[in-house]
């Protein structure tokens, strides 16, 4: 039972880290640039071109999706979440001028007093758009709030309120964390009619639909323009990995090469996938070539041993 769910957790904390760098290879691609660049398709960093925006990471590196996660790890102790200590973390890493920071995150993240009142700065910040921002940058952070053993909403909702406040943000947030929870605790899948019933939401109910009825992933569009960054279309394209992929592989190499959010969209979908078929279900090679993959598998024991020992 304990190694089962250890593999998991591994595979959940790994599959994010290796969906956000293969994933980077198409980012911001429409899918005729995908085939131009990788006519035999995206599956390993090193085919990854490297053109004006993805030169600057190194090969195999994660991008703002996990050091965001990674955040969010570090804001754990015995006792479980402190938000307090996430948005120490997020304007720590705010200030060391990280790369590939989304716009909405930036501008939360810039107010002086940050870190004295979070939840107000992402408030104010949501209200200035009108209440209507709902980008995926809290979704693509969000698999690790699914680790912990009993499942918290109210931390699955600080840790995505702390920079987007949208309710469509947040219930993304609570949709993907659930099913990790329930994947890594519990063995168990969601059938559609529970992920739907998580929603009285008419539009996220079309997307979560449009997730289970779509044979093929190129059904979902995710490169079609405008909203490629909405956060409903990115759970959208893990939900159809969560329901259609056979094996960690498969949805990795489907949805990178659907280009669009990429990396956003592969770090939530191979977070469930690596959640569902385990660590050891990864190709040795997705692991071993991950930039700073020693690094990361210190960090993620570190954290193991935090959610083991609760
Ligand atoms: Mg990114």
């Amino acid at each position: 039972m304990k190694s089962q769910v250890i593999d998991r957790i591994f595979g959940c904390l790994f599959g994010q880290a290796i969906g956000d760098a293969l994933g980077l290879g198409s980012e911001f691609m429409d899918k005729k640039e995908v085939k131009k660049y990788y006519p035999d398709k995206l599956k390993r960093y090193d085919q990854i071109i490297q053109d004006g925006h993805r030169i600057r990471w190194n090969i195999g590196a994660w991008t703002d999706d996990t050091d965001m996660m990674l955040c969010l790890m570090d804001a754990f102790n015995n006792g479980g979440f402190l938000y307090e200590r996430a948005a120490h973390n997020f304007k720590t890493w705010f200030n060391g001028i990280p790369m590939g920071i989304g716009r909405h995150v930036a501008k939360v993240l810039c107010c002086s007093d940050y870190e004295d009142a979070p939840f107000e700065a992402s408030k104010i910040m949501w209200i200035s758009t009108k209440c209507n921002c709902a980008a995926n940058g809290a979704l693509m952070r969000t698999s690790i709030m699914g680790l912990w053993k009993e499942y918290n909403r109210d931390w699955v909702e600080q840790a995505c309120t702390l920079t987007h406040y949208d309710p469509r943000c947040i219930l993304s947030c609570h949709i993907a964390s659930f099913i990790i929870n329930q994947l890594v605790w519990h063995s168990r899948l969601l059938s559609v009619d529970e992920v739907l019933s998580m929603t009285a939401d008419a539009e996220l109910a079309s997307y979560i639909k449009l997730a289970y009825d779509s044979p093929n992933i190129s059904d979902l569009e995710l490169a079609k323009q405008p909203g490629i960054g909405y956060t409903y279309r990115t759970l959208c394209a893990a939900l159809w990995c969560y329901w259609h992929s056979d094996s960690f592989e498969s949805g990795l190499i489907d949805i990178v090469n659907e280009g669009g959010d990429a990396d956003t969209n592969a770090a939530i979908a191979c977070a469930i996938l690596g959640a569902r078929f385990g660590y050891n279900s990864i190709p040795i090679y997705y692991v071993n070539n991950l930039h700073r993959s020693d690094y990361y598998m210190n960090r993620c024991n570190d954290f193991v041993k935090i959610v083991l020992g609760s």
